[in-house]
């Protein structure tokens, strides 16, 4: 698991949109940093910028403990990354879809499959090993994104607003399932939502951004007493 850093990045799309920064951020390994703003402040331009599907505007950087991942897709650095959409592939069952990354990475068949089974297993998937996609709730749905993002053993999790889709009481008890697994995973996140609940409870750090900047850092205890 690594630290990531941005260094001054910046990004503006082809219409002239400045979405974000710039910006500097530094996470440390292992740690969970959750990225909160309302709708458009740029949290998931920031977030796309760190796992490779979006280069920062020219002068930005994007390091990976050492290495200077900026010109490196997102298949080259080894991040896990789950969607609000879950981007699942719906024609492949429970378990190929968790063994995909893996199969992709060139990992033969007995591998990829214990890997996946213990992916499941961690999830509470293994009922589902079997089923295709489009026969799974919401929150099942999200489960196997997880364990797919997982199952590369990434240097880091990548979430966005990987709640937001799901009803109340189904993202309460998710949200829960995701807090004990990050911190026995130990795994470097970084989490973003609009939800202030989700920043609380879930960061060790919250980034608070507004209008493609960052006006706050800290620990949810001081962003909470702060007015
Ligand atoms: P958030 O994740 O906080 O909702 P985004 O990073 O998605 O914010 O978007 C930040 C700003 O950039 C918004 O104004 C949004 O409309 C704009 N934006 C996002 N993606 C694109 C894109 N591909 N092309 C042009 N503008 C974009
Ligand atoms: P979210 O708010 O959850 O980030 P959006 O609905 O804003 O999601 O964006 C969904 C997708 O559309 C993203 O891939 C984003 O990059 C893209 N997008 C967002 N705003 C624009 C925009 N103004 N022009 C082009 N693409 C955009």
């Amino acid at each position: 698991s690594s630290p990531i850093r941005l260094r001054n990045c910046s990004k503006t799309y082809g219409d002239g949109t400045i979405a974000v920064g710039p910006v500097d951020i530094e996470i440390a390994a292992g740690e969970t940093v959750v990225i909160l703003g309302p709708s458009g402040c740029g949290k998931t331009t920031t977030l796309r910028m760190m796992a490779g599907l979006e280069m920062p505007d020219p002068g930005g950087h994007v390091l990976f403990g050492a290495d200077d991942v900026t010109r490196l897709p997102i298949e080259k650095r080894n991040v896990g990354m789950v969607f609000q959409s879950y981007a699942l592939f719906p024609n492949l069952d429970v378990l190929e879809n968790i063994a995909y990354g893996l199969r992709v990475r060139g990992i033969g068949l007995a591998e990829r499959s214990a890997r996946a089974r213990e992916m499941m297993g961690m999830m509470r998937l293994e009922p589902f090993a079997e089923r295709r996609i489009d026969q799974l709730s919401g929150g099942q749905k999200q489960r196997v994104a997880l364990a797919r993002a997982l199952a590369i053993q990434p240097r880091a999790l990548l979430l966005d607003e990987a709640l937001t889709a799901l009803d109340a009481k189904l993202r309460d008890t998710l949200r829960t399932e995701i807090d004990v697994l990050l911190r026995r995973l130990g795994i470097t996140t970084v989490y973003v939502t609009h939800d202030q609940e989700e920043a609380m409870s879930l960061g060790d750090r919250i980034i608070v951004m507004d209008r493609g900047k960052i006006v706050q850092i800290g620990s949810p205890r001081e962003i909470y007493h702060r007015p």
